[in-house]
């Protein structure tokens, strides 16, 4: 069949990304998808998935959105590529810039574009140091980062990166990338004292983590970060890869904690995946600081930098947001799912914390949550693949000790479509909860 031959093919020709290489080449695709629309999607078997997870927390305005392919035919037969380079310019990234800053916070202005998030946050490591280069501290280069934290797989995004699985991976961080524990204060401030502050560049941190398993932060500790990067000239750069462009209920993850940061990177949903595109916002203070400081030539761009049908497909779907009220959307429809998952709290043994800001959201799962005690192995991955088997993608993270699933669905999911989400995690937990004789 056509099923058989694609997954031939896959297993012999196609290393996927983030897999088990192994397991991949053995067994071939779980699922191979082929159309979606809305907030579901269809694998080539038929079979329709509510996708609990917006693929890669990027799906935000839902599946099968003509206007985001006509934007991109209409620039394509216009003026399908051109450079941005040194003086080049063209009306979709003019316009998407100023767009972007409009939506950004106040003091944040300027806008350089990547093809995504590792290399935008790799973008932001190179601009924080020719910074303190210009301004006459080129020892100013290390960059904090926290543990937990997921940052992208370039190089300098993979030695930010906390989740030690990802940056020890092939022995590849770079000197200069260090972690300190999550929400500590006390150690961010020791790693400080003893690197010294002249020696540190920046202070990176993702709003609320995402790919470590939705971990909101205590209310005052970004109030903190700022305090003290501001002490010691640390510039600080939000990662709003996942949190960018209303994914949490507002514009932007940060401003929920009443703070600005120097430097926003930002992907996925700028575009809402329908094409590739990210980026870095910079504060006005940054940018006078390089036009007046900067006289050599700032060498550091991507051909895709800009790009015309990826900036057109961005101008249309951050359109799409703001006509359809998705931020303020997001905000109703994560309370829904919140909601939901403290119903299923209270009628669930084994579900112990739940938590979620807009439509990030996770609940804990153990063997005793009144103990916080764990399964022996992490029962995430299992229930993952049950509820995918009942027609619900979400995540299982049992990263460093956790075993949790992981919702993001897209930004236009209704309350119907949430309710769906909570009663087939019921289904599938009272199943597992039978089985284990409870
Ligand atoms: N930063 C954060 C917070 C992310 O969640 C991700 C991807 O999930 C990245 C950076 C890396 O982005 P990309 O995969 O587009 O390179």
């Amino acid at each position: 069949s056509r099923y058989q031959e694609l997954v031939e093919l896959d297993k012999k020709h196609f290393l996927h990304p983030t897999s088990s290489i192994k397991q991949q080449q053995e067994k071939g695709p779980a699922l191979i998808f082929t159309e979606g629309k809305g907030i579901y999607v269809k694998d080539i078997k038929g079979k329709s998935y509510l996708d609990g997870f917006s693929s890669l927390w990027n799906v935000n305005v839902g599946y099968g959105r003509t206007e985001l392919g006509q934007a991109a035919m209409d620039q394509m037969e216009k003026l399908a590529f051109s450079s941005c380079f040194s003086t080049f310019s063209h009306e979709p990234a003019i316009l998407l810039s100023a767009k972007i800053a409009e939506l950004a916070p106040e003091s944040l202005n300027t806008v350089f574009f990547t093809s995504g998030g590792s290399e935008s946050n790799d973008t932001a490591f190179k601009l924080v140091r020719y910074y303190w280069m210009l301004k006459g501290q080129p020892e100013k280069k290390k960059i904090i980062s926290r543990r937990r934290s997921y940052h992208g797989v370039a190089m300098g995004s993979t030695s930010a990166t906390g989740l030690a699985a990802f940056r020890t991976f092939t022995n590849s961080p770079l000197p200069d990338f260090f972690q300190v524990d999550n929400f500590s204060i006390e150690a961010l401030l020791e790693l400080i004292e003893t690197e010294g502050p002249d020696t540190i560049a920046a202070f990176i941190s993702e709003p609320i983590q995402g790919t470590g398993g939705v971990i909101l932060p205590p209310d005052n500790y970004f109030t903190q970060v700022r305090e003290i990067c501001d002490k010691h000239n640390i510039l600080f750069i939000a990662d709003e890869v996942i949190t960018g462009f209303g994914r949490t209920g507002k514009n932007f993850g940060i401003e929920h904690f009443g703070v600005t940061p120097d430097i926003i990177c930002f992907a996925k949903g700028v575009t809402s995946a329908y094409i590739p595109l990210g980026g870095l916002i910079i504060s006005e203070q940054i940018h006078s600081d390089l036009k007046e400081l900067s006289n050599g030539i700032f060498f550091h761009g991507y051909t895709y930098s800009g790009h015309p049908t990826s900036c057109a497909v961005g101008l249309k779907n951050l359109e799409i947001i703001e006509q359809e009220n998705l931020v303020e959307n997001a905000r109703m429809m994560g309370e829904e799912l919140l909601r939901g998952f403290q119903w299923l709290q209270k009628e669930h043994a084994i579900v112990g914390e739940v938590r979620g800001i807009g439509l990030m959201g996770a609940i804990e799962l153990y063997k005793d949550k009144t103990t916080n005690e764990r399964f022996e192995s992490p029962i995430a991955p299992g229930l993952a693949a049950e509820l995918l088997n009942n027609g619900l993608i979400c995540r299982g993270v049992t990263y460093e000790g956790s075993d949790m699933l992981a919702f993001a669905p897209p930004l236009v999911i209704n309350q119907e479509e949430i309710a769906k989400i909570i009663e087939i995690i019921d289904k599938v937990l009272l199943n597992f909860e039978q089985g284990l004789g409870r």
